[in-house]
């Protein structure tokens, strides 16, 4: 398997925390469709519960998104997981960028299957809380940046694979723009009553093709710095 490995800090929980709870939680998602097992090990492994708010410690194993401040969530188990199988899916991506930092979770499953992980938040507050859990899980291939990811993050471009974890009308163009040719781009697109998973794989001549994964529902993608 060619998984980063999680350092133990990442790994440690009791109770609701606990080490069985995972394992029901990656049993939940393997019933729901999820065939990836390197994706399934990262989550059965990863403390999804130091990215929340310790007064919802025990629903943090909950196949649910949960509040994380700010009005936004951090996403569903089920979610993370299906983006993170079609992102990897047809090979590992070596450098990814993903949009949308919130709680940070997304971000540590990601750096736990890939080399390098690009992240960018628009919420200051919620990108110091992040950082301040990827330095205490001794997380070091993640780089982040407060700023607006609809404009990705071009002095790092071009990425081998971009992922949104917020839904807008479209694609932004910068975004498509800063994706390597062969490369993947995973994002929840449409109005907030209605959202499609998208994945976009741009072949090699630049041509892009599209695939619906199935209906989400996303916080919705916002423009400028919070
Ligand atoms: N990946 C996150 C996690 O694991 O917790 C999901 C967080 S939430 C569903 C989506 C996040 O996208 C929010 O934190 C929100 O502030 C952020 N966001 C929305 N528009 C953005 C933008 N233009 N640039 C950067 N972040 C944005």
């Amino acid at each position: 398997m060619n998984m980063h490995s999680l350092p133990p800090s990442a790994l440690r929980g009791e109770g609701m925390t606990s080490q069985r709870a995972r394992d029901r939680l990656a049993a939940k998602l393997m019933e729901e469709g999820i065939t990836d097992k390197r994706v399934i090990e990262v989550i059965r492994n990863l403390a999804r519960h130091h990215f929340i708010d310790q007064a919802l410690h025990s629903r943090a194993y909950e196949n649910t998104a949960l509040p994380i401040g700010h009005g936004q969530t951090i996403s569903q188990p089920y979610i993370v997981a299906r983006m993170s199988q079609a992102l990897i899916e047809h090979g590992i991506p070596d450098r990814v960028l993903e949009v949308g930092t919130g709680s940070g979770y997304q971000a540590a499953v990601l750096a736990a299957l890939v080399p390098q992980v690009y992240t960018v938040e628009r919420i200051e507050e919620l990108l110091r809380q992040a950082r301040r859990r990827f330095r205490q899980l001794g997380i070091t291939n993640l780089r982040s940046k407060h700023d607006d990811g609809k404009l990705g993050w071009p002095e790092e471009a071009p990425f081998d694979a971009i992922i949104l974890t917020a839904a807008g009308d479209s694609i932004p163009l910068q975004l498509l723009n800063q994706l390597r040719p062969g490369g993947v781009l995973v994002a929840p697109v449409g109005s907030p009553s209605q959202q499609m998973l998208l994945r976009l794989r741009m072949g090699e001549d630049g041509d892009f093709t599209q695939e619906e994964l199935g209906s989400v529902s996303f916080v919705p993608l916002l423009g400028g710095i919070g």
